[in-house]
């Protein structure tokens, strides 16, 4: 029989108004690495803290290496080799690497004086278990997230962890950075360690984990090996709904000349005699690999880059885009790949987010905001658009990033666009607001933009796209219709390009 580690069984917790867990039970074996998942609020974050021994649950019971507890408390979880990374890391910023990584042990040993050179030891034992090398005399509060994460994972390995659970441990990595932290993960296993981190991204879960339990308003609602599992199982799981099930259907609309039409259409450095139509109603999708040119394009559709040659026509008369207001007013407008650093004030309202892209608009000749007009245009977006908020006037920092997202889209809907095009609309957002931006687009499409959307998110562009184009090097290099284009075609297509 495999060994056993942890068994959680049946296990309820409230808070005030809130059933948070509800019969969950867990479990998890030796080197196993299991990934927990569930949407916002799902109970992932109080699992673990029942877990390691901070909440005491109402009902259930917890096995630990043979050893039953109806609670458990902090000293005894850590005793049993249960260590948890939070997602603040817990470490103290103004110490040293080497001071962070040698303090418990001191603490424990009972010492009155710290030698330096025993502090060294251990700390650069602890880093060489997992193979990773930082300065021991730097600054804990000067490295860079990784690092910190490294730390903590290194000075949970001094605690002798045999568990290592980490609450959402990439969403402040690169990618370079989730791959190496995935190696460590790794390297745990080997070691005899097991692993429970919690996740909503979704590529990576299926990616590094053996094992995942997912939540749901705080019931386990499915679990297994990760082979069970594909993408739109597990938000199938994680929401309750099937998503992007159904393609997005264009429906031409009547005999009218393109929305846009890109004729032509050269860069020097960045693109190179792009040609295509795009007509009222359709969303058309562009991937790619990294300096395929695309995100070029649409700036330059959008007047923020420069064009050298080419005709660009709206509703089929040529237009002339040579700034950002010379696109607006032609109808484009563009939805920009990194909301915080290109679209959004994040201290300011939602309203006056929304309504900065018209104001020349909702000027009278002498000057003057109409500001009857401005709000109830806000009103409208925020309501047409879904935006979860109490009022238009609280900062954009206090929505949720699908809500920001959203509040992009409606100040560019805000000037009457009729071709829009987004870059990433989804990167960063949870499964349940991405499946809403979807349909949001799909609703747009379907009253008559045009939509183009950016993207690497190959089921994204699949599912709802009904043209899919495939840049390269600054050319549109294979045209294909979204309903008889499977996701591995293009997978496969951009491996070829590689
Ligand atoms: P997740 O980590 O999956 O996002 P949590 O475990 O943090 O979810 O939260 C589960 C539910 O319990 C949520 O409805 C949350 O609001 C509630 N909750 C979590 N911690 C507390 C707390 N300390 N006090 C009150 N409610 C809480
Ligand atoms: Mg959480």
């Amino acid at each position: 029989m495999e060994e056993e580690l942890v068994v959680v069984e049946n296990i309820e917790k409230s808070f005030p108004g809130v059933r948070a867990l509800s019969d969950v039970s867990i479990s998890l074996k030796k080197a196993e690495i299991r990934c927990l998942a569930g949407e916002n609020g799902s109970g992932k974050s109080t699992l673990i803290k029942v877990i390691s021994g901070i909440y005491k649950p109402e009902k259930g019971l917890i096995t630990i290496e043979g050893e039953q507890y109806k609670s458990l408390h902090p000293i005894e979880a850590i005793r049993h080799g249960i260590q948890v990374i939070y997602q603040d890391l817990s470490l103290f910023p103004n110490l040293t690497v080497a001071e962070n990584l040698a303090l418990n042990s001191y603490l424990g040993n009972n010492k009155k004086f710290l030698k330096w050179k025993d502090v060294k030891e251990i700390a650069s034992s602890a880093l060489s278990k997992i193979n990773v090398e930082i300065d021991l005399n730097r600054i804990v509060g000067s490295l860079t997230v990784a690092d910190k994460q490294l730390v903590a994972i290194s000075r949970a390995l001094l605690n002798n962890a045999k568990i290592v659970i980490m609450d959402e441990p990439t969403t402040a990595l690169t990618q370079k950075e989730v791959d190496s932290l995935f190696k460590i993960i790794l390297n745990l296993k080997e070691m005899g360690i097991s692993t429970l981190f919690v996740s909503h991204k979704l590529r990576e879960v299926i990616e590094i984990s053996e094992e995942i339990t997912i939540l749901r308003n705080g019931r386990k609602v499915a679990e297994g090996s990760i082979d069970q599992f594909d993408e739109p199982k597990i938000v199938y799981h994680m929401t309750g709904r099937e998503v992007g099930a159904e393609r997005y259907n264009y429906v031409p609309q009547g005999d009218k000349p393109p929305a846009l039409s890109v004729q032509n259409y050269s860069s020097n450095a960045h693109f190179e005699d792009v040609n295509f139509d795009i007509h009222s109603g359709e969303i058309v999708g562009i991937t790619g690999l990294l300096g395929s040119g695309r995100t070029e394009l649409a700036l330059s559709l959008f007047g923020i880059h420069q064009h050298d040659s080419g005709n660009v026509l709206v509703d089929g008369k040529e237009v002339s885009i040579n700034s950002i207001n010379d696109a607006v007013n032609s109808g484009i407008a563009y939805v920009p790949e990194d909301r915080l650093s290109e679209g959004l004030f994040l201290q300011q309202s939602i309203a006056r987010n929304t309504y900065v892209s018209i104001l020349d608009r909702l000027q009278n000749k002498l000057g003057f905001v109409d500001f009857l007009k401005a709000d109830s245009t806000v009103e409208n977006w925020i309501d047409n658009l879904s935006i979860a908020t109490p009022s238009k006037d609280i900062p954009v920092s206090s929505l949720s990033g699908g809500n920001q997202q959203r509040v992009v889209l409606a100040r560019w809907l805000a000037t009457a666009a009729k071709i829009l095009i987004l870059n990433g609309p989804t990167v960063g957002v949870d499964i349940g607001s991405k499946e809403e931006i979807h349909n949001k687009l799909r609703d747009l499409a379907r009253d008559g933009l045009a939509v183009v959307i950016i993207s690497d998110d190959i089921p994204e562009i699949v599912q709802n796209c009904n043209r899919i184009f495939v840049m390269h090097k600054g050319k549109i290099v294979e045209r294909l219709v979204g309903s008889r284009t499977h996701e591995n075609e293009i997978v496969a297509i951009l491996k070829k390009l590689k």
